[in-house]
């Protein structure tokens, strides 16, 4: 096999070797065991947010967006109204998922390097009762920004409304605990911060909003509260379950569990950040955002100034020494962004930032100051 890539992107990421192992076996959809080891990764996600009976974990096959789109199209009712909080490409999807269902939408808008405008969130809270439901990202992978999201669930809870987050990018390193922060609904998927591979989402709501929701989805395969009521039934997915992908996501649990949870894998991440953050700074390149905004998941950097910077040919010689970046994208300014998460420690950053100063002198660019 040729030499694996490090992924130093928002995913599809980096994975363990053991992951990956879990993958070598072909389960029937109806085999016990494996019906046991899809109820034991359901649970864990539960537990992950401490939802205790409160949540129930409703699974969805393909990446995070679908799982986005099946909470949204489940749980706002055709006559419900949703506000989205829009500071990148992330909260604007799912503004454009609400437009093609048909539902009524909203957006607050703020600029990519900004935190998400929370005094106008009240605001059009109080002034708009016809809003039904409020949906925000956690962190914003366009840019790494960490947005307020026990701010923007405190208001949303004191107005009465039912708030159902994007924590795609956060769920498993970054705290969320559904006993301090109120939400009716979390959506995150199994190959971000959990390090599992791609292939499967999941979405953790109040049993009593799925509930209600029965009969609201436009759609038949993204209607969760479907997939909740066949899976309780004989433990079965209703549709092939991406058998593969869940054994490799159930060993990627255990190593989270591991690592020490939530706690230990964010401990990780922001030393990640730091360690790339510090590097790529002293070959004069910048961060977009300021620290106190920046979330340790993924980090934008302005493109640098010097003429002899060309994105595609560092990219490439990036690539071939084996470290894969991703390009920004981002309308406030030029840029190009460097992940931290993923099976990556403390040495691979500094491998990293060794391969970026390597490719900095063959393009003859003196500094990466913007
Ligand atoms: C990755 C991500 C998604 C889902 O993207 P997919 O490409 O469908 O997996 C949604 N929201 C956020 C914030 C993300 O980072």
């Amino acid at each position: 096999m040729p030499q694996e890539q490090r992924l130093l992107t928002p995913g599809p990421l980096t994975t363990t070797k053991r992951v990956k192992e879990a993958m070598l076996r072909d389960w029937g959809s109806r085999n016990p065991d494996f019906i046991a080891l899809n109820r034991a990764v359901l649970d864990r996600l539960v537990a992950l947010i401490s939802g205790g009976t409160d949540f129930v974990a409703v699974p969805m096959q393909g990446s995070g967006t679908f799982a986005v789109e099946a909470m949204l199209g489940t749980l706002v009712p055709g006559d419900g109204k949703l506000l989205v909080m829009v500071n990148g490409a992330y909260g604007a999807r799912m503004v454009e998922m609400a437009r093609r269902m048909g539902r009524a939408v909203v957006a607050i808008e703020d600029p990519e390097d900004r935190p998400s405008d929370t005094d106008r969130l009240a605001r059009m809270l109080a002034d708009d009762p016809r809003i039904s439901h409020v949906a925000a990202v956690y962190c914003e992978t366009t840019s790494g920004i960490l947005n307020p999201v026990d701010e923007i669930a405190a208001i949303t809870a004191r107005h009465g409304r039912a708030l159902l987050l994007d924590a795609m990018s956060a769920f498993g390193a970054l705290p969320l605990d559904a006993r301090r922060t109120p939400f009716a609904a979390v959506a995150a998927s199994a190959n971000k911060c959990l390090e599992g591979v791609p292939g499967v989402g999941f979405v953790l709501v109040r049993p009593d909003a799925l509930a209600r929701a029965e009969g609201n989805c436009h759609s038949l395969a993204l209607d969760l509260a479907a997939q909740r009521r066949a899976m309780s039934g004989n433990g079965q997915w209703r549709f092939t379950p991406p058998t593969h992908v869940l054994a490799a996501f159930h060993e990627a649990l255990a190593e989270h569990a591991a690592e020490g949870g939530i706690e230990g894998r964010g401990r990780r991440y922001r030393e990640n950040c730091r360690i790339l953050v510090d590097g790529m700074r002293r070959l004069g390149f910048e961060p977009l955002l300021p620290s106190e905004l920046q979330a340790p998941i993924i980090v934008t950097f302005r493109m640098p100034r010097d003429p002899a910077f060309d994105f595609t040919r560092f990219y490439d010689r990036l690539a071939a020494k084996g470290f894969v970046i991703y390009p920004g994208k981002l309308t406030v300014a030029p840029s190009f962004r460097i992940g931290c998460i993923g099976a990556l420690d403390g040495n691979d950053m500094r491998e990293a930032l060794a391969a970026i100063e390597a490719t900095l002198g063959e393009l003859g660019v003196a500094s990466g100051r913007p």
